[in-house]
């Protein structure tokens, strides 16, 4: 399937309003040096819109791994329920940190299903966490 093309002064506009990072995992592509990509909050697939009211900005596993989903079961119940919405929902209220800032814990259903379903621990992410928290550059004061 084609992505749709999405207009320069858009793409600018949606990573300004997700400073630059990850609305997963909180990423930024300044740490990894590689430019983030648009992602679709409801997916083309799904009929999502390329307009900025659905569009944030993803790192490339994130986006990957999301792919078309909109929904994942909750470790905790085994209940579907809606993947974490960056744009529309608080990071701080979902996730946070673990004590050593290597480790993403989700807080409520929709957090706990959207680290398992996009892998926000996954071992290579967490092993460059862990260099980031020596340097100081991890985790993201806010
Ligand atoms: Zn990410």
């Amino acid at each position: 399937m084609t992505k749709p093309t999405i207009p320069s002064e858009l793409r600018r506009q949606v990573s300004e309003d997700a400073r630059a990072r990850c609305g997963y995992c909180h990423t930024s592509a300044r740490t990894i040096g590689e430019p983030m990509v648009i992602d679709h909050l409801v997916p083309t697939a799904r009929g999502g819109l390329t307009v900025r009211e659905n569009l944030w900005l993803a790192c490339r596993r994130c986006n990957e791994f999301k792919g078309t989903l909109v929904e994942a079961a909750d470790p905790q119940t085994g209940m579907m329920v809606p993947l974490f919405n960056p744009r529309t929902q608080s990071w701080s209220v979902h996730f946070t940190w673990s004590p050593s800032g290597t480790e993403i814990i989700g807080l409520t259903a929709s957090g706990r299903a959207t680290v398992i379903a996009l892998r926000l621990n996954n071992p290579e992410i967490v092993a460059a966490r862990t260099l980031w928290v020596q340097v100081g550059w991890h985790p993201p004061k806010e």
